[in-house]
């Protein structure tokens, strides 16, 4: 049996008998659906000027912010689709192997697949939020309708529409962050996917669960910064192909037992 076979048994043996496990996700996972990372990738980060993505810069210049973010986050993000990755998360979910799903990422995609309580830790493009009432539009056939005219406004108010995600310089939504951390605590296995570790405080997470007793098991294509610290089983390799092998040992061993 190769090392990767042996850790792969041994992930599945562990979820088996888990009584709370999470997974906590970043923009490796989204890799295979088109959605390039920001470190490494094809350097689609690094055509986006930071600034325009700065809350401060938002208020100010509402419509050239709102610019870039349709082009990036709307017309060529949205066209990707989930891949086997975040439908084995949701179908884990589904058969109770999953109890939370942390995501940093806002592309909206393992709401897609169908996973019912994902905690956006930054957001997600799937919505807008009015800066005056605070009403959310989640459809997204009405918030491709909003974005046809820039800045959007608001149906009911008329006030500024922004996308409800975490700009630079803005804070984590506190329910996010609070049930991240609490479901961190409580985890008995915390699996980390396609996550660098480099963005703060969600890079923190697994340190955390991991000192409240939790094994931890990562999913990436290379070492991060957590595979030497706080990584107990590394799983190496592309998100779909890992996720798809420990399922089908989840499967056998379900058979056995
Ligand atoms: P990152 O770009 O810093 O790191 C990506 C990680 O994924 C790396 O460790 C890389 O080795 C790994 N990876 C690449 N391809 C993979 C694959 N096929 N399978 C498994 N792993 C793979 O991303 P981050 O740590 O999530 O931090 C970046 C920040 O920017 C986060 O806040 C993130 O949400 C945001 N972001 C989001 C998206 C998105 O919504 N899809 C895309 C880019 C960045």
């Amino acid at each position: 049996m190769s090392t990767f076979d042996t850790n792969i048994t041994r992930a599945a043996r562990l979820m088996h008998s888990s009584h709370y496990t999470v997974a906590f996700t970043g923009a490796g996972i989204s890799v295979e659906s088109g959605i390039p990372p920001f470190r490494g990738g094809d350097g689609l980060w690094d055509k986006v000027d930071p600034s325009f993505l700065e809350i401060d810069y938002f208020y100010q210049q509402p419509e050239k912010s709102w610019k870039v973010i349709r082009e990036i986050f709307y017309q060529y993000l949205g066209k990707a689709r989930p891949n086997i990755a975040h439908c084995v998360l949701a179908r884990l979910e589904e058969n109770n192997l999953l109890h939370a799903l942390i995501t940093q990422n806002i592309d909206n995609l393992h709401q897609q697949a169908g996973n019912q309580d994902v905690i956006e830790f930054h957001g997600t493009t799937g919505r807008l939020i009015c800066t005056r009432c605070g009403q959310t539009i989640g459809e997204s056939d009405k918030i491709n309708h909003l974005i046809e005219i820039l800045p959007p406004r608001c149906p009911e108010c008329g006030g500024l529409l922004k996308p409800d995600f975490v700009f630079f310089s803005e804070m984590i939504p506190e329910s996010a962050r609070d049930r991240s951390f609490a479901a961190a605590r409580k985890a008995s296995v915390f699996i980390i996917i396609g996550t660098s570790g480099e963005v703060f405080p969600a890079a923190m997470l697994p340190t955390n669960a991991k000192r409240a007793g939790a094994t931890v098991i990562e999913v990436n294509t290379e070492p991060s910064s957590y595979t030497h610290q706080v990584t107990d089983i590394f799983l190496q390799g592309k998100a779909s192909t890992v996720l798809e092998t420990l399922e089908q040992a989840l499967n056998s061993n379900n058979q056995v037992s």
